[in-house]
């Protein structure tokens, strides 16, 4: 069982697969940074799979994979069979993807053993779309949606990074959209992760607002009184309509206290905060020979360094040692 130091049990690993992407989001990687890891630093399949089964044995139940854009990583439908046979101590098998290659490829990720697709979409506006991303990749992404409903993946996530003046004029429309295409759709604070550095707290729309705006046009009701150690406050539609709503207010409600996630950045660091300062270097250890056991000491002793909290509103902020690319979202 991976404990920390604050009482938490982790049960919830993301994994990076490259911290390559092909769109140039401006809350995220705007200057499309060169990649950091060389070809020799990332991870081999062989290695996530090792440092997955490790994991799992100690309690992990959901493994997310993201980047970076994971879908960049060539046969990733071939890993994601090979996680799959940690099932059923594994339970939930995710992925989180901008959209690419998500319409040829929704088919073999479900046969594969993949649970469940997120697709990020910022804008329902093609040229803001382009102003947010880099990319003329709304119809992409909206190809993505359906083919990922048309394969018969669970209930279909769909994440909007909201931005003061640059997408909260959407606030509602995606509501409507979360009804119409019967999508689960989060909105999240704009965190200061980004590697072009333009986070200001003016820019945060706060998930209070967001939820007060959507709730003025379709009122919305809370779906449980508490939301465990997920992220998203969930609401469904008072009137009963298909598609829920989610809330992820990581800056104005931090929910840190009930965290439950770990992180294994794509050159095998281990992070066990989005704003860690440090990292841990499993890479090493599983190429110095070492035993499972010694990995999975590794892994706990890592855990019971884990920070009881971000300091985003503290006085004494420090960014994190990388951006939500290279870490993984
Ligand atoms: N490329 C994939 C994608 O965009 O879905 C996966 C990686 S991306 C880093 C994972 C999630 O992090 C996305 O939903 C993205 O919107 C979110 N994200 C990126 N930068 C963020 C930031 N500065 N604040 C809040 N969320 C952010
Ligand atoms: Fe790429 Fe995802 Fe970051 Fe956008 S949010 S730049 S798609 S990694």
């Amino acid at each position: 069982m991976l404990r920390d130091a604050h009482d938490r049990t982790i049960r919830d690993l993301r994994i990076s697969l490259t911290d390559r992407c092909n769109f140039r989001c401006f809350y995220c990687l705007p200057n499309g940074e060169p990649p950091l890891a060389r070809k020799d630093t990332i991870l081999t399949f062989e290695e996530i799979v090792r440092a997955a089964r490790v994991f799992v044995s100690l309690g992990i139940e959901k493994v997310r994979l993201t980047g970076g854009e994971p879908m960049l990583r060539r046969d990733i439908v071939k890993l994601v069979q090979q996680l799959a046979e940690l099932k059923p101590a594994l339970k939930d098998l995710a992925l989180t993807t901008n959209g690419f290659d998500i319409p040829q490829k929704a088919a073999a990720l479900k046969a594969a053993g993949l649970d469940r697709i997120t697709l990020s979409l910022d804008s329902l506006d093609r040229d803001k779309f382009i102003d947010i991303t880099g990319v003329d990749g709304l119809e992409n992404v909206l190809e993505s949606i359906d083919a990922v409903k048309a394969v018969g993946f669970g209930p279909v996530k769909v994440n909007a990074v909201i931005v003061c003046g640059r997408n909260d004029d959407e606030v509602v429309d995606f509501a409507r959209f979360a009804r119409e295409q019967a999508v689960s759709f989060r909105f999240i604070e704009f965190m200061p992760l980004d590697s072009g550095h333009e986070w200001s707290r003016d820019l945060v729309v706060s998930g209070r607002e967001i939820k007060e705006r959507i709730d003025a046009v379709y009122p919305l009701k809370l779906r449980q009184a508490s939301r465990g150690s997920e992220t998203a406050w969930k609401y469904g539609f008072a009137d009963g309509a298909p598609g829920e709503v989610g809330i992820i207010a990581p800056v104005t409600e931090m929910f840190c206290g009930a965290c439950s996630r770990i992180r294994l950045t794509a050159d095998g660091q281990i992070r066990t905060c989005l704003f860690s300062t440090i990292e841990h270097n499993l890479r090493d250890l599983l190429r110095s020979g070492a035993s499972d056991d010694e990995i999975a000491e590794f892994l706990e002793h890592v855990t019971l360094q884990k920070e009881p909290r971000h300091q985003i509103n503290g006085e004494k902020f420090v960014p994190a040692s990388r951006t939500m690319s290279f870490i993984g979202g």
